[in-house]
């Protein structure tokens, strides 16, 4: 197993926010986190990344306890973070917003190489190559966020809500890319979002968290023939 989470807990100051979610990722794989708001799915990931306190639980990433650990470490290890909300620098470049994520890397040709394979991946990201982060449109601010993190050449590509805040159709867009992506280099990923049918797009399964307990999980397919989930995630 790439990544596994068992009963863990978290908190933020005196708040518990996490009571017991458990969760695996194999090496290779897509997983989503599903949930309503507040349920806890951002919190998971913070768990993971080391920024929020995780007081119980264990936290197993290629075989390191990574829980506590901090941010920094998490991320040399190979997780990288694509925030919600995005994270990328708005005072930058496209293209600096790019090498920044690739700043522990020594190999050149790599880096070239990527950024090449990025920029075939969101032709948007191309014609804004120049231009400062904050010029950008929500949809290309995504796009250079998820490209960020994959300059870090990371293990593990975490993702929370890519589709937040952007039209239906851009979503789409972002989804396409990220399939692409996860289909041509292999990368693992693991995806917070609150719209179902987009993650079922590119997951192979699934957790579902509700205030804070993951309560069930299972493969894209079950998930979809699961009619609670219909109800809930699906539209029905
Ligand atoms: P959303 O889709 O709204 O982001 P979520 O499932 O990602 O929902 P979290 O963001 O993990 O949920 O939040 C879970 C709970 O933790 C919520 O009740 C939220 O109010 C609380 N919470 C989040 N951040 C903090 C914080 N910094 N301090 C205290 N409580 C927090």
């Amino acid at each position: 197993m790439l990544l596994e989470l068992e009963h863990v807990a978290a908190a933020y100051g005196p708040v518990q926010v996490l009571e017991d979610v458990s969760l695996s990722v194999p090496e290779g794989s897509a997983v989503g986190i599903l949930g309503a708001n507040g349920a806890g799915k951002t919190t998971t990931l913070r768990a993971i990344s080391g920024t929020v306190r995780v007081p119980s639980g264990s936290i197993r990433f290629k075989g390191n306890d990574i829980r506590g650990k901090r941010p920094e470490l998490v991320a040399a290890l190979g997780i990288a973070h694509v925030p919600e909300g995005r994270g990328a620098l708005a005072n930058l470049t496209v293209q600096e917003n790019l090498r920044v994520g690739a700043y522990l890397r020594k190999d050149r040709a790599g880096i070239e190489s990527d950024i090449a394979f990025l920029l075939d991946l969101f032709p948007n990201l191309e014609r804004r190559y120049g231009s400062n982060g904050s010029a950008l449109s929500g949809g290309e601010q995504q796009m250079m966020a998820i490209g960020r993190a994959f300059m870090a050449k990371p293990t593990l590509l975490v993702l929370d809500e890519p589709s937040l805040g952007l039209a239906p159709s851009t979503a789409k867009t972002v989804y396409t890319a990220i399939a692409r992506l996860r289909d041509e280099t292999g990368i693992s990923m693991l995806v917070v979002e609150q719209n179902a049918n987009l993650a079922f797009s590119v997951v192979d399964s699934a957790v579902v968290l509700e205030t804070g307990r993951s309560v069930l999980t299972g493969s894209t397919a079950e998930l979809r023939g699961n009619d609670e989930i219909r109800r809930a995630y699906l539209g029905g």
